[in-house]
């Protein structure tokens, strides 16, 4: 709830104006913080949406005019419509001249003319919905203006911050420009697309094949039939680049002063971390405790979804541009942290959540032949042996993206009977929707509202998993519906494997004798939320060891924002938020992406997805699942794409 003297924001009109005493009122969909940066109250909000007032002291010609400086600046990114390359300098012309005491009503009646002439004739977003705060300008501050054209009112000039941003591009964590690259798609230039990615994510043909694709989630076209298939595109233009046999060619820009970073695990954190520091002329040497590069994206997410000579060409790349990889070196084992500390200028640390958390039940710690907890199974899987050879009825125990990963490896490894135990409902399990969907076709027999009870075995071997049936309760701290048990309704599952998959954990070793690095009671780091420093000034961590069992592209853009982070600590020793940080926050309630809005006068487009392999064929194989597009349904799929930039102008 927030003080609102006017608000036009989503059309819904809130008129304050006259009122001694402002109602408290919140705005539709959206709650407008108090505050920007620490020290700054938000006096006014204009964008895509409408005006919100706060405060009496903003002058709402001259925010009209600061809105509009920025979206002629943002504009200029693509600059394929005449009316918007024209249309915009002009009507900020007007402003200046509103502002100089030197416009007439004529020119009033320009600004509205030519804001329509851009809304019926742009072709994406910025032109689309840019204008819709002028119109509300226009109509509710039609004295404001007059007043300013007659000389009775000075305009009075204040402090503000812009921020281009689209719903896609806001829903990531790493903040791709995807409808750039997707406009560059669109005119055929794959190798500029790519690069559009690089500037921010160093593992494109990764991510593309495996994202949970937030962006997606939150794209506009999705509103009118089908959202844009952006991993399915990202995926292309990496495949593009490696079917050429192109190299990438990454611009260094030095730093002024350059140091040595020191990076602990080579999973999607660290090279991310690794790729910005080499960029920014570094000198980076990264420790991983195993022989290979990747962390979960090679040792946990199976070939048949990702094959490993992607992660491999991808992180040679980054090699190639000077970073060291140490196999086989454990910190806090082989070398300590405090080494680390000591002998580089800054240290990041992405060591994911490697040891999988106990089911806690009776029989778990008896070493039984044929349990095994799902993170050292998927680890034999990627490693081409079965870990249990004799075994041939599987029981998996999860609703996570590793007990999917689990049970479909299991299938591909040979198995007779293969089932998936899971103490909520499908609609509660926190796997990706689509693997889930994916794990059903290939038949994999799903047991809902079951819990594990007890392992049973014989001669040291597992014969069976006692379960009991589960109903749903009140909502517990996740939000989710509480699983009960059912008294009386146990049952035996006869089988011969049991894999336990029901989470992540961070092993905290590695932290012995560093007592100044906090951490959480779920065994998370902590670290500032933005600059990813720990309580250890030269310390940054994270990826999962910080969130919690993630994503990849979460960790990447936490390995992003330390390399940022760890690059002025070098130079200035000193970190401060920058807007970007603030106009995140703010993003976090002023939403960029609203599920109800209707999107009306386009014509609907059949959206282009990637062919998957048929259920029978991909069952048995480890063979990569899914395939790319190809070049022409690449243009076609980002010729849907309804560039949904759009920009939020703030008074302070
Ligand atoms: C089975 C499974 C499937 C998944 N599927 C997906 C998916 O489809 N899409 C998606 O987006 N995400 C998926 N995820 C999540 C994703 O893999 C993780 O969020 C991501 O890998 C986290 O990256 P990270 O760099 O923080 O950690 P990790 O990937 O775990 O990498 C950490 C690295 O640090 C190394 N290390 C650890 N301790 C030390 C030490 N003391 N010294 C030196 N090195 C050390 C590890 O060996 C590892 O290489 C999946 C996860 C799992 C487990």
């Amino acid at each position: 709830m927030t003080d609102i003297i006017f608000s036009s924001w989503g059309g819904e009109i809130i008129e304050n104006r006259a009122n001694e005493t402002q109602s408290q009122v919140s705005i539709k969909h959206q709650d407008l913080p108090e505050y920007f940066k620490q020290d700054e109250k938000i006096k006014a909000l204009m964008g895509w949406k409408g005006i919100v007032l706060r405060s009496p002291e903003v002058d709402i010609i001259d925010l009209c005019r600061a809105y509009f400086e920025a979206v002629l600046e943002h504009s200029k990114t693509c600059d394929k419509c005449n009316y918007c390359k024209t249309g915009w300098k002009e009507m900020l012309e007007v402003f200046q001249d509103i502002a100089d005491n030197e416009a007439t009503e004529e020119d009033l009646e320009f600004l509205q003319s030519a804001a329509e002439a851009i809304v019926s004739n742009a072709k994406c977003s910025i032109g689309k919905s840019g204008p819709a705060p002028l119109f509300h300008a226009l109509k509710y501050f039609a004295d404001d203006f007059s007043q300013a054209i007659s000389g009775k009112k000075q305009v009075s000039t204040g402090t503000y911050y812009s921020k281009l941003t689209a719903p896609c591009l806001d829903a990531c964590p790493i903040h791709l420009d995807i409808p750039k690259y997707i406009e560059l798609i669109k005119d055929a230039k794959f190798a500029e697309s790519l690069n559009v990615i690089r500037e921010r994510l160093p593992l494109p043909g990764v991510v593309g094949r495996v994202c949970f694709r937030p962006c997606e989630k939150h794209c506009r076209r999705g509103n009118l039939d089908e959202p844009i298939s952006i991993k399915a595109l990202k995926r292309f233009v990496a495949d593009h680049e490696l079917s050429e046999q192109k190299e990438p060619e990454y611009e260094v820009t030095p730093s002024e002063n350059n140091g040595k970073v020191a990076i602990v695990g080579a999973g999607p954190a660290g090279i991310t971390c690794a790729y910005h520091l080499a960029r920014n002329g570094h000198e980076v040497t990264i420790y991983e405790a195993l022989s290979e590069p990747g962390g979960m994206s090679a040792v946990g997410i199976p070939d048949y979804r990702l094959p490993g000579n992607i992660l491999q060409s991808e992180v040679q790349q980054i090699q190639k541009m000077g970073v060291s990889i140490n196999y086989g070196q454990t910190i806090g084992k082989d070398i300590t942290l405090a080494t680390l500390e000591n002998e580089f200028d800054a240290v990041f640390v992405g060591i994911g959540a490697q040891d999988s958390t106990a089911m806690a039940i009776e029989g778990e710690d008896r070493e039984y032949q044929g349990f095994i907890p799902g993170l050292a199974y998927l680890r034999e899987v990627n490693a081409g042996r079965d870990p249990y050879p004799p075994g041939k009825k599987v029981v998996v125990v999860g609703g996570g993206n590793a007990a999917i990963d689990c049970v479909r490896c299991s299938l591909r490894t040979d198995k007779e009977d293969i089932h998936l135990v899971y103490r909520r409902t499908r609609s509660e399990m926190p796997a990706d929707d689509a693997e889930i969907h994916d794990a059903e076709e290939e038949q994999v027999q799903f047991h809902f509202l079951t819990a594990p009870v007890r392992i049973l075995a014989e001669d040291g071997k597992v014969v069976g998993l006692e379960c009991i049936k589960m109903e749903l309760g009140q909502p517990d701290a996740s939000g989710r519906p509480r699983p009960v048990p059912i008294e009386g309704s146990e049952f035996v599952f006869d089988c011969d494997t049991i894999v336990s998959a029901i989470g992540q954990q961070v092993d905290l070793t590695l932290l012995a004798g560093m007592d100044d690095v906090q951490t959480t009671k779920w065994n998370t780091i902590i670290v500032d939320e933005y600059t990813k420093q720990s309580n250890c000034s030269k310390i940054f961590f994270a990826g999962d060891c910080e969130t919690g069992p993630d994503a990849l592209i979460t960790a990447c853009a936490g390995g992003r924002r330390a390399a940022h982070s760890i690059d002025r600590f070098i130079n200035t020793q000193t970190l401060e938020y920058d807007d970007n940080h603030y106009f995140d926050k703010l993003f976090e309630t002023v939403k960029v992406y609203d599920p109800d809005e209707e999107i009306l006068k386009i014509e609907s487009k059949q959206r282009f997805q990637p062919s998957m392999l048929p259920p029978d064929t991909r069952k048995s194989t480890f063979d990569e699942i899914e395939q790319g597009l190809s070049a022409q349904e690449a243009v076609a799929e980002a010729e849907r794409c309804l560039r949904c930039y759009q920009v939020a102008t703030i008074a302070v």
